[in-house]
């Protein structure tokens, strides 16, 4: 049985084009491209050997199929062949149950997708892992690739770093100068990739990148780049698997270049279409109020669509103004009776800090997902007693700087409820004795 996946033109006219083609926009009509797969080939395994197959696979050794995108490869990326593939065990992370936060906030069924707990610390790896595998593909077929390039808000380019550098491919990625954490900017300085820091936001890095990768034999690893949508809706799949194949009845993730709220629905689509599930959840995508331009369609009923510029917020990496998935991501939405919602920089800040108090540790991406949930269970347009999942895109050790200001209470724009900071104290028995028991009653 062979599996077959294609690009083909996401705007109407259907152009198809091969996956090892460098390629990122129809010839024809200059539309963004999307990978299709042979959906009668994947029907002749039952919906129930699928789950089973993937079941069996899922985190155990077999090359390279204990990876959960790779367990899934019929349905991501087949046209790779196994010893191209370039794998460090991505997905398989924790689903979350939430029951204290649940219970402080009045709702029972509260799980986190912690798609932080990754090898770069970001949901990036999902993705990552099929585009660089397909670099690797192409070069061994013998194609002209000099590295591979991003620009990046500090996630995307940590990711091709440590898959470049695992694949000995040279990596080229463009940061906006001051805009990213340190941790995110030392991920690719320490995985050898060649660097960039540019006196811009994403938004003009993006239009750099794409001119050097159109004029020169780089591969362009943005998000138009559909292949890492492929990789990166498997976590729909992966946690509809984490909740023995029952589908939640909404989904919460935040959104900037908004590739990922489209690879999640893409996720869904494809079970259903293979019989996997019979419903769909709500998707609820959300911006910072900084960098708010679905938000604002949003309101007009997705009517129209108008780029901002983006502002200086916290959850920095959608920090976005012109989102390349915007379309796709659009369309999604419609069918998923989707919801927009948007976060200040208060709500993000004290909604991951008060979830912080329950065990997890978030980004501030998280936090703009927390701080909907609130908000619209306040609304009642999520009832208490649903199953909500939360995408966790990040790992909070990323964005420790955003935590101790937060606890020091020296984020601009907020108000920290739940502040904790350190007693200074003297090495003395009694003092630190009377310490104890004085701030342990405070304890919430
Ligand atoms: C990339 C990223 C997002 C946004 O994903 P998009 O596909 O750009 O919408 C959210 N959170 C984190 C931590 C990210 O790295
Ligand atoms: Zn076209």
């Amino acid at each position: 049985m062979s599996y077959k996946a294609w690009f083909q033109c996401a705007s109407g006219c259907n152009e198809r084009y091969e996956l090892n083609e460098i390629i990122y926009n129809c010839k024809t009509c200059g539309g963004l491209l999307e990978v299709k797969h042979d959906i009668e080939k994947l029907k002749h395994r039952s919906p129930g050997s699928w789950m089973r197959l993937l079941d069996e696979r899922y985190r155990r050794t077999k090359w390279p199929f204990g990876s959960s995108v790779w367990g899934k490869k019929e349905m991501v990326c087949p046209n790779v062949d196994n010893e191209n593939v370039v794998s460090l065990y991505e997905g398989g992370s924790n689903l979350f149950w939430a029951e204290r936060l649940g219970n402080i906030i009045g709702t029972e069924d509260l799980w986190i997708k912690q798609c932080g707990n990754a090898h770069t610390g970001s949901f990036k790896d999902l993705g990552m892992t099929v585009l660089v595998s397909m670099v690797k593909q192409m070069i061994s077929e013998g194609k002209d690739i000099m590295g591979v390039a991003c620009a990046s808000t500090g996630d995307t380019s940590a990711a091709l770093s440590a898959y470049c550098a695992a694949a000995g491919i040279p990596a080229i990625v463009f940061l906006p100068k001051n805009k990213v954490s340190t941790a995110q900017l030392i991920q690719p300085i320490a995985n050898g990739a060649l660097t960039l820091s540019l006196d811009t936001d994403f938004d003009g890095c993006m239009e750099i990148v794409q001119k050097i990768c159109r004029e020169n034999n780089i591969y362009l690893a943005n998000s138009m780049n559909s292949l890492r949508i492929e990789g990166q809706k498997t976590v729909s799949i992966e946690l509809v698997q984490q909740l023995d194949w029952e589908v939640p009845d909404v989904i919460i993730i935040p959104g900037g270049n908004l590739g990922n709220v489209t690879a999640l629905g893409k996720g869904f689509l494809l079970m259903k279409e293979l019989g996997m599930i019979n419903k769909l959840p709500r998707i609820v995508c959300v911006q910072a109020a900084k960098a708010n331009p679905l938000y604002q369609s949003y309101l007009s009923g997705f009517k129209e669509f108008k780029p901002v510029q983006a502002q200086m917020t916290l959850a920095s990496a959608i920090q976005i103004g012109n989102p390349v998935s915007i379309n796709k991501a659009i369309k999604m939405l419609k069918l998923f009776n989707g919801v927009v919602e948007q976060a200040t920089e208060d709500e993000l800040a004290n909604a991951a800090a008060l979830a912080d108090k329950t065990g997890l540790f978030n980004c501030p991406h998280t936090g703009v997902a927390l701080a909907a949930l609130f908000k619209l269970l306040e609304k009642n347009e999520i009832k208490k007693d649903e199953r909500i999942v939360i995408i966790s895109t990040a790992h909070g050790l990323k964005f420790t700087d955003f935590k101790v200001k937060y606890h020091e209470n020296k984020l601009e724009e907020v108000e920290s409820k739940y502040a904790n900071v350190p007693l200074e104290l003297p090495p003395e028995y009694d003092k630190v004795n009377r310490a104890i028991i004085d701030k342990i009653s405070e304890y919430s």
